[in-house]
């Protein structure tokens, strides 16, 4: 048999950065599944330079030529009440987020000037930030929402050339967690991708054969599961990207654990280094390492030897 076909039907899913890439292909799906598409594009460069209405445009036109409903909104990611806005004024409420839109501003670290990192972090996290903040008391009223953010390999690993980008990205990994946790008793489910994809973000760093085996729309089936009302999913980070999905989480080693009193010196850590990095018998934590029930233990052991 085969598997059911998701529907969104009456819902309105808002996506920022929906004229090209990724974005793109989010908004056309949705329009295609019933749902009522705020398709959302400053229509800049990859650099953050300039603006229009061009992108986000041809979006809405491919969407409703097949008959989905979809509405433009050009506002940058900055201005999140206006692009939430414009869910409400058209469609009466808002039930997806999907913060999409981003921008690359490469340099070595010695190079980077200001202006990269501060404008990297008003698109990615200012925006998802504030376009979220406008989506919430929506969510928390209808008791459901569906919110994912767009991290990067390059904010879990690190990337060459792209210390803003990665901390950026990698602050949107505990923005999501976060909200998980405060969005749960009000059924609002936030998921973090680390999508790969051929965009002209990559076109540039990516060679044509390798980009022709990247899709933007391999990427899209995952952001429907996660979206979709029977998800129970939250707080997960996913990569996907090329056919491939899977899920990431943290790993913590078993660790050493140390009497609190001056025995517990650099060297005494030097001496138990093999258990501080043993992944022998690993945790996978949803959460910090309970701390006070380590430091009982820890006051019931012999000082460590100095
Ligand atoms: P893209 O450049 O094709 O799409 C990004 C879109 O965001 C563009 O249409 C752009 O106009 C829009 N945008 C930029 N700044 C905006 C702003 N301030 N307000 C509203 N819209 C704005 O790139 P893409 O590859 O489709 O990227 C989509 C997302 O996925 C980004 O967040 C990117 O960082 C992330 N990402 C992509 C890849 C990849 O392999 N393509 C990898 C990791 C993460």
């Amino acid at each position: 048999m085969a598997p059911p076909e998701l529907r969104y039907d009456g819902q309105t899913v808002v996506v920022t950065g929906a004229g090209g890439g990724l974005g793109r292909e989010y908004a056309v799906f949705f329009g295609s599944r019933g749902a009522n598409v705020v398709v959302n594009d400053l229509g800049g460069s990859f650099k953050g330079e300039g603006k229009g209405s061009q992108a986000a445009d041809a979006v809405v036109n491919k969407i409703r030529s097949v008959g989905g409903k979809a509405v433009a909104n050009y506002d940058s990611v900055e201005n999140g009440e206006a692009i939430i806005k414009t869910a409400i004024d058209n469609f009466g409420r808002i039930d997806v987020l999907i913060n999409n839109a981003g921008i690359l501003r490469d340099v070595s670290f010695k190079n980077m000037r200001q202006q990269d990192w501060d404008l990297i972090y008003k698109v990615h996290v200012k925006g998802a930030y504030k376009c979220a903040r406008a989506a919430w008391p929506y969510f928390r009223k209808q008791k459901y929402g569906r919110l994912i953010s767009t991290a990067s390999a390059a904010g879990l690993f690190g990337s060459f050339g792209q210390t803003n980008y990665s901390a950026a990205k990698l602050a949107l990994v505990g923005f999501t967690e976060t909200l998980a946790k405060e969005g749960l008793k009000y059924n609002i489910l936030c998921n973090v991708i680390a999508p790969i994809a051929a965009s002209r973000m990559t076109e540039t760093v990516m060679p044509p054969d390798v980009l022709s085996n990247l899709k933007p729309t391999w990427v899209v089936p995952l952001v429907a599961v996660l979206t979709h009302k029977d998800s129970t999913e939250t707080g997960s980070i996913y990569e996907a990207g090329g056919g491939h999905i899977a899920k990431l989480r943290y790993e913590r080693s078993k660790g050493a654990l140390l009497k609190t009193d001056d025995s517990l010196t650099p060297g005494a850590i030097i001496a138990k280094w093999k258990d501080v990095a043993n992944f022998s018998e690993p945790e996978h934590p949803q959460g910090p390492a309970n701390a006070m029930e380590l430091l009982e233990a820890a006051q019931q052991l012999p000082p460590s030897p100095t």
